[in-house]
């Protein structure tokens, strides 16, 4: 019969298939789906008759021995004679559990009734299920790990069937429970979701099929009935009448399936009793059984299925093969690539060193390049703007000196200079303006300075404002003033400078700490590490953003001291200008055209402008200038000092600065316990990471298997 279709399957590829069985053999079908032929069936349908009639062996069938785990058939064409038994020990079966059933198995002569019995009887042992109900402590009923039979011989051909249990809707007292029902579906299930397995339906004739859960089931799994091949047992028990029915059905009236349908006519119990051949009962059966005996030959009997089933695991595993070589291949990549992502072990004090020392040599090359901003020469520069640290903090700065010009000063002065911090030609926009402009950070709350928002300088009201203090402080001088006055005066224009440069230095900050945390993040991918490695930097952060406000605060007083004091010479030039100004001012109204002289002014007019004026209207336009001036001067040394000192020096390239806390050296400086609360592994990860090395190791195993010729 062998030689039945040559031209189908001759050229199924044994290389193929062999090296498909070996990829079983090695448990890669956990990770990959391989191509199989699976028996599925409720419980009785006659999977077990089925499967004896297609391996030629008997199967053991006391009454207790029902199908309780999953047992893999291969056969296979060799030299030799021989069988080989062995357990495949589930996925997540207990490392002892699993090394003791590696240890089980051997080669049988044969398996004749006696040696398969005991070879089942073993299995149950090994697998530590349970007997007939009798034992004291409870066993599971059911057991995920596979029984591996491989029969090889001159005489065989290469075929592979996945026997699973039965599945079931009623439980048996005693022996299985409400948890087994969905224990042994879910087993089942999983063979049939293999997109790459054949469904072996068996299927009682004389039963209503549509009360066979397993029809539903491949539906579901296979919902184009690509997969499925149907075989129909028990023909001999269907009610006289009723046979043409199922013979419709097995002409694939009910349901398609491009696989189509077989019958089987196996031993029932007395048969099997009675020692009768089934080969012998089955032929007989199929030939003078109406309406049986004129159905399609190559579609009733095992031989013929038998036929069947080695065409259509060929030409599965023909298609099927490239497509999990590219699989496997994929798969390795994939958990190289999260191998690598896990970073080295770092279970021990050295290895935890080695990778903390490692992220901080990589910070600390990362804040150089955005200190430099040289962004070009790391791709991390382009995920997230908050690492180009430098030009934000630049542009802040800007707008912090910006502001410190129009808005810093509490009253505006009178025009006549041009600069910023006259008013006229400056459009006045909305009335306050806000002091911060970061996104808060709660861990700083402590730190920073509160969002706030300013009033704009107030127009109009300096004459009046410096009258008043000048009223109130005046002592028994003559055209001139008291010096203290000055202080006064600068003190309440410059009120403003804390909020505006607090809030500045503020951002900074932010910016800085955003930056640590991002730069940590991207080098970091363990986000378990970079959480605890922020906490554990997080005091030492703050101390060091702390001395950039002691530092600004400092700056503050310094500019609040009752001594103004200047060597500036820009404080006599603006000065001087400033009187000039005024000076123009009074004399342009007397200013007419004279032909070739152009604009002119009479002499008396010139000498008469500030004689016009009281003493106490001259102390206040010099009060003014003066503080005009002496404003200016100071008001961009504040921000020049701020900027340098602050938040260049203390922020950004000092030794002592947060940018620079992160190093080698820090480090270098961790005792064992600070390195195993760092850089430790997390329960989760070792289990992760040993997960992936097995798998790894099953696929390397897997790449060498395929790339053998
Ligand atoms: P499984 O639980 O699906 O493995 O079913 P089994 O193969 O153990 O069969 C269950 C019962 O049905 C056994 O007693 C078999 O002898 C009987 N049986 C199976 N197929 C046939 C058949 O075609 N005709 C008859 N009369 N009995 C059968
Ligand atoms: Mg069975």
């Amino acid at each position: 019969m062998a030689g039945h279709h040559p031209e189908r399957y001759a050229f199924a590829e044994p290389m193929m298939l062999e090296k498909i069985d070996k990829l079983f053999a090695c448990g890669i079908g956990d990770l990959v789906d391989l191509p199989q032929i699976v028996v599925v069936g409720d419980q009785s349908s006659g999977k077990s008759s089925v499967l004896e009639g297609l391996i030629k062996k008997p199967f053991p069938r006391d009454s207790g021995l029902c199908t309780r785990f999953t047992t893999h058939i291969v056969f296979r064409r060799a030299i030799q004679e021989q069988i080989l038994v062995s357990i495949m020990p589930d996925r997540y079966a207990s490392p002892e559990h699993s090394s003791r059933l590696k240890e089980w198995g051997r080669a049988v002569p044969d398996l004749d009734p006696n040696t398969f019995r005991q070879i089942m009887e073993e299995a149950h042992l090994e697998m530590g299920l349970s007997g007939n109900g009798d034992e004291t402590e409870r066993k599971p009923t059911f057991s995920s790990d596979v029984l591996r039979l491989e029969i090889s011989g001159p005489d065989q051909e290469h075929l592979s069937i996945i026997d699973v249990p039965g599945i079931f809707k009623s439980t048996t007292k005693g022996l299985t429970t409400k948890a087994d029902i969905g224990l042994v579906r879910n087993m089942v299930t999983g063979y049939m979701k293999n997109p790459r397995s054949i469904m072996l339906a068996v299927v009682p004739a004389n039963v209503d099929v549509a009360t066979q859960e397993i029809l539903e089931l491949a539906a579901e799994f296979d919902v184009h009935g690509d997969r499925t091949l149907g075989v129909l047992t028990k023909p001999d028990l269907v009610d006289t009448g009723a046979e043409s029915g199922v013979a419709a059905l097995s002409e694939g009236k009910a349901r398609r399936m491009k696989l189509g349908w077989h019958i089987s006519r196996n031993p029932g119990q007395k048969e099997l009793q009675d020692n009768i051949d089934r080969n012998v009962l089955e032929a007989d059966f199929f030939r003078s059984c109406v309406p049986w005996s004129s159905v399609d030959k190559d579609k009733v009997g095992v031989d013929s299925l038998r036929l069947r089933l080695k065409e259509v695991h060929s030409s599965l595993v023909k298609t099927e093969f490239p497509r999990v070589k590219i699989e496997i291949k994929s798969r390795l990549d994939a958990c190289r690539e999260r191998l690598a992502e896990l970073g080295p072990e770092r279970n021990n004090p050295a290895e935890q060193m080695a990778y903390l020392t490692r992220i901080s040599t990589r910070f600390q090359r990362l804040v150089v390049l955005a200190l430099n901003a040289t962004h070009g020469a790391d791709d991390v520069f382009e995920t997230d703007h908050r690492l180009r640290i430098a030009p934000a903090i630049m542009s802040r700065m800007k707008t912090f000196s910006e502001e410190m010009a129009k808005y810093g000063h509490t009253y505006a002065f009178t025009a006549q200079d041009n600069d910023a911090a006259g008013d006229s030609e400056i459009e006045q926009p909305a009335k306050l303006f806000e002091i911060r402009k970061e996104d808060y950070l709660d861990e700083l709350v402590n730190i920073l300075h509160l969002q706030g928002s300013l009033q704009y300088p107030k127009r109009g009201y300096i004459r009046d404002w410096i009258l008043q203090i000048f009223q109130n402080n005046r002592g028994f001088e003559l055209g001139t003033f008291n010096a203290s006055l000055l202080a006064t005066c600068m003190k309440r224009q410059s009120s403003k400078w804390t909020d505006v440069g607090m809030g500045f230095v503020s951002d900074v900050i932010i910016m800085v700490h955003n930056y640590v945390e991002t730069a940590l993040a991207s080098i970091c991918n363990d986000p378990t590490v970079c959480n605890s490695l922020m906490d554990k930097l997080s005091d030492e952060l703050i101390k060091r953003y702390q001395r950039a406000i002691t530092n600004i605060q400092f700056l503050l007083d310094v500019e609040k001291s009752d001594t103004p004091l200047t060597l500036n010479h820009y404080f006599n030039e603006n000065l001087q200008k400033s009187r000039q100004g005024h000076f123009t001012i009074n004399i342009e109204k007397h200013a007419f055209h004279n032909g070739s002289h152009g604009r002119v002014v009479r002499l008396e007019h010139a000498t008469q402008t500030t004689r016009s004026m009281s003493n106490e209207d001259y102390v206040m336009q010099d009060i003014h200038d003066i503080l005009q001036s002496y404003y200016k001067v100071s008001r961009k040394t504040f921000v020049d000092s701020v900027c340098k000192q602050a938040v260049l020096h203390h922020l950004l390239q000092c030794e002592e600065s947060p940018l620079a806390l992160f190093s080698p050296i820090f480090v270098s400086q961790l005792s064992m316990t600070e390195l195993e609360e760092l850089a430790g592994e997390a329960p989760a990860l070792k289990r992760s990471r040993s997960q992936l090395t097995k798998e790894m190791t099953s696929l390397l195993a897997a790449m060498k298997i395929l790339a053998r010729a």
